[in-house]
Order: structure tokens, then sequence, then C-alpha cells
């Protein structure tokens, strides 16, 4: 892929902390927390609470060392970031300055991809049920869509001889994964063993199905194939899995060959990579700590799986494709809450923030998930076990049974490693606004989303005039 990287992506130094969470992340020569060259103390004072921070330079460093994995490993390598993830039009520069297309979902996801500058043609949509506007928007900018229903194809057909232009299409599978039958995943994707998991799900098309679309696309001059695609999504921590995965992914290749005599050009293995940290992601977590993965494990046994399955059926490299989401906004990002009323209880002690489990997604199936820290005595041991808590009128815990230094009302905690899935999955219930987003760069940080504003709920709200005429009148 052409990258254009030079000018615009910036040479980048991990900063010597006296304590790391990240290259860009870590506890600064006054013991707070730092955001890259800033305080967050500062941050918070600035720009007010519930905030989520990214570090910029993290993002691209944590881009680059994924990237650089699976190239020592991988001839053909083009990484797609899930814009899911992190759907912020700022990260969308800083994706596209670093060379990564991405994976969109619907027209929004898109049109910000659009609208922030990425290059089309290294963009999919992907999607269980387009709409014929979404399917529109991709064939005229050229897009790859991915098909994932049997009548998508007659769909993208005709709007592309519609428009008098060609089509890049692949198509999800469904892959069979009989060697993770008896697997287990992790805890966040609920029972079941990663084949009952993946098959349950609404994706993918089967093999008949599958080699069936080719065969019709075949005959329809304007489309042209050009990948399968399959997501494991975040259902296992062992890279082992994931070469399961990518082994079947050729599999298929050879199946598609033999039945059809197209065998894909490339093949995109999705997301679900996942990143360890020394601190893991919190309490009784067996999840992302030192153990999980690491993006040289998974480039390592997912090539190799990839070039034995090609070797044994005769079939060349494919190009490479990879959807990451979370392992590289997930730990550029840190949500920060500031403390209000603290309460001792006959057992339990509860500290009170202004972040909820709106905020931190995860922390709301699992309240152990992030990681938290005391921003201004971010060194101290912790000397006491409280629930952090949110103002929901749920239990709203986003941490509980945390071993924290003492806080009191004014003090600030944040939660590490929170930069995938939380803006862009935030929920307003209990009427709450939406937290702003500031970017830092160095000593730089800079609003890259607004604080949510009353106007901006209620705007939306629509009284029928004979509700309003009854409320207003006087008994
Ligand atoms: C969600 C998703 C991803 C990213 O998943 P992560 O767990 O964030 O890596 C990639 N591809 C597809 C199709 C997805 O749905």
């Amino acid at each position: 892929m052409k990258e254009k990287t030079s000018g615009q992506a910036p040479q980048l130094t991990p900063i010597d902390y006296k304590v790391k969470f990240g290259e860009f992340i870590g506890i600064g020569p006054n013991g707070h927390l730092f955001v890259d060259g800033c305080d967050v103390q500062e941050l918070a004072e600035t720009f007010g609470t519930p905030l989520y921070i990214i570090s910029e330079n993290q993002l691209r460093y944590t881009y680059r060392a994924f990237r650089d994995a699976f190239r020592r490993h991988y001839p053909d390598v083009e990484i797609l970031f899930a814009n899911k993830s992190n759907n912020g039009l700022a990260i969308r520069h800083i994706m596209n300055q670093e060379g990564a297309g991405g994976d969109c979902f619907g027209a929004q996801e898109m049109y910000m991809a659009l609208l922030a500058g990425t290059d089309a043609r290294t963009l999919v949509l992907n999607g269980s049920n387009k709409q014929d506007e979404e399917l529109e928007m991709a064939i005229a900018n050229g897009l790859c869509v991915n098909i994932d229903a049997m009548d998508e194809l007659d769909r993208i057909a005709a709007i592309a001889d519609q428009l008098g232009v060609d089509v890049d299409v692949g198509i999800r599978l469904k892959l069979d994964l009989e060697p993770l039958r008896e697997r287990k995943g992790v805890a966040m994707h609920g029972p079941g063993t990663l084949k009952q998991q993946s098959d349950s799900t609404k994706w993918g098309m089967t093999r008949e199905q599958t080699a069936e679309i080719v065969k019709r696309a075949l005959t329809m001059p304007r489309i042209k194939l050009k990948e399968t695609h399959f997501h494991l999504s975040r259902m296992s921590n062992d890279a082992a899995d994931f070469a399961v995965m990518a082994k079947e992914m050729i599999t298929w290749s050879g199946y598609l060959r033999d039945k059809t005599g197209w065998t894909p050009p490339c093949i995109d293995i999705g997301g679900g990579w996942t990143f360890g940290k020394w601190y893991g992601t919190g309490p009784n977590s067996q999840l992302d700590d030192a153990s999980a993965p690491t993006a040289e494990d998974y480039a390592r046994l997912c090539a190799a799986a990839i070039k034995e399955e090609a070797a044994r059926l005769g079939l060349p490299l494919p190009k490479l494709r990879l959807e990451p989401g979370r392992a590289l906004s997930g730990p550029s990002g840190v949500a920060v809450g500031r403390v209000g009323a603290v309460k001792t209880g006959a057992t339990k002690k509860w500290v009170n923030l202004d972040l909820s489990t709106n905020h931190l997604s995860w922390s709301a199936v699992l309240d152990w998930y992030y990681h938290a820290v005391a921003v201004a005595n971010a060194e101290a041991e912790g000397t006491e076990v409280v629930d952090l808590v949110g103002p929901l009128c749920n239990s709203d815990e986003v941490g509980s049974h945390r071993k924290m230094p003492a806080l009191q009302r004014g003090d600030y905690v944040a939660f590490l490693d929170a930069g995938g899935y939380t803006e862009s999955s935030a929920a307003r219930y209990n009427a709450q606004l939406l937290p702003a987003t500031v970017l830092v760069a160095g000593d730089k940080a800079e609003i890259t989303t607004e604080r949510e504003q009353l106007r901006d709920v209620m705007g939306r709200f629509r009284v029928p005039p004979r509700l309003l005429a009854g409320s207003f009148t006087r008994s």
C-alpha cells in the first residue's frame, strides 16, 4: 500500500516516566498521572469532567508497533483501523497520516472517514443489513463492500450498473472453526465455546452460499471480487485461536478455487486483537495482563498458519488485511472523573464520581475492567478498598473493590486503557450529557469532541401541542 507518512507522521520517542502505563502515559515527576507531556490534574481542571483524554502519540506508536509486527512476518499486510472503536474525526485524521485504512459500519462512519480524507480504496464497508443509500455511497466512492446476505450481490450490481462504475466486493464467511469446538474464550463474550459463539452470531455466509455468490459475481462485469472476510471478535486471549481462524481462511480459499476457479487475492481476518499491560485491566482480571498475546505473537502464529496452509493447498499467498480496533485505540486513552460524596457504610466505602458506566462501556458489564489511578497521588499505595461508583440510578460500579489511596471530594480518578469503545458507545441514561474529549500531543491539549449541552439532548424532543395545552391549564 502506498503510504503518505513522510512529513505528516512524527518521529516518536517514548517518554521516560518514573512509572510507565504506556509509552506516552505514566507518572510524572510531581507524582501526578501524565498523558504525554500533560498533567492530567491540570487537564481535568481546565476542561472539566467527566473527560476522555487521548494521547495522539500513543495511538501512533501502538499502530506502528502492530503494523511492524505483522510486516516482520508477512510480505503484504494492510492495517484497517476499526473506526467504531473510536470514531472521532481527529482520530481518523491521525490514522490517515499513519497510512491506516478503515473498517466502516454504516453510512455515518463511512461519511466521517471520507470527510477526514481517508483513501476510499483502503476502506471496507461491513454490515449485516446494509441500506440502499449506504451501498450507493460505498460504490460511488470506491469502497470495498463485504457481502453478508444472499440478496446483497444483486443489489450491489444494480447500483454499480446504474452509476456506471466498477465495485470491489468481499464476502464475509461463517468459518467452521471445528478445532475451536471445545475451546472456551474470555469472560467478555458470555457462555459457550468459541465455535458455539461464532456459529450463533448473525455474521457470515456458509461455504455453499459463498461459492454461489462467487460464481454469480464472476458473470457480472462491474463486480470485482477482492477478498474474503472474517472477524473472530474479542472472544479469546490465545493467539493460537486466531491462527486456527487464519488457517481456515486459506482452507476456504482452496474450497473456492476448487468450486469456482476463483482464489481470493486478499483475506481480511478482522479484529478482536488484544493488548496486555503489566497491571492487567483491573483487579481479578485474567484478561489483558502481561500474559496476553502481543502483536508479535499474533503475527508470528497467524503468518505461519497462513503460509503452511497455502503451501499445503498450492495456493499463492494472499494479501493480508487486519481490522484492529481496541488494540490500537484502547491503550491511547484515559477517562477521568471527579470525586464527590465519599460515603462510609457498615462494611463498605463508596467513592462517588461524576464518571459513570454510561461513559465506560465495559465497566457496565465487567465492573473490574478498567485499572483505576488516583490522578494526584498516582504513585501512592492503596490504603483502603472502596467501590468507585457513578451517579446513575443503578449501582453504577465503574470500579468495585479497588484498593485506592485516601480520596476526598475534589480529587480526580483516572481509568486507564479507556480509548476504545468508550466515547463511541457512551450512553445518555438518566439524561446524562456526553463527556468532552481532549487530544494530547506533547504539551498541547485540544478539544476534539465538545462536551454535550442540555440543548443537544432537549433539541430532539417534540411535545404534541395538545399535551402542552393541558399542562399549562390551571386547575
Ligand atoms: C468490531 C470489529 C472489529 C474490531 O474489533 P476489535 O475487538 O476492536 O479489534 C474489526 N472488524 C469487524 C468486522 C468488527 O465488527
